[in-house]
């Protein structure tokens, strides 16, 4: 990397949210997108559906290259993509407040 920096000329505070943003880029799934809870009939005239007991299935739904595309999720996945879902929003959230601390470092800057 060009610009390299030592661990120590960073607060402890920054260097915490830096470790937290390894932890889950090395370790947890993450995923981009909302999750949208949708209840449906299936359309079969036998089913429970029909009267009302509708299906509830769960959706992920993201922008990408500027289109809004989407996916069902399957029962078994659902636990697994909420975290993700929810991993991906403390990424973010991590890297604007490591950014917010690189803006603040500039805008202060000695030379
Ligand atoms: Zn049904």
């Amino acid at each position: 990397m060009g610009d390299t920096f030592s661990r120590a000329e960073l607060s402890a505070a920054e260097r915490e949210l830096r470790s937290q943003l390894a932890q889950l880029a090395s370790g947890a799934w993450f995923l981009r997108g909302a999750l949208s809870e949708r209840s449906s009939k299936c359309g079969k005239p036998s089913c429970h559906c029909v009267s009302g007991e509708l299906h509830g299935s769960l959706y992920l739904v993201q922008s990408q290259a500027g289109k809004v595309r989407q996916m069902c999720i399957p029962r078994v996945l659902q636990d697994r993509v909420r975290q993700a879902v929810k991993n991906c929003q403390e990424m973010q959230r991590l890297i604007e407040a490591v950014s917010e601390l690189e803006w603040k470092r500039l805008r202060t800057r000695k030379v």
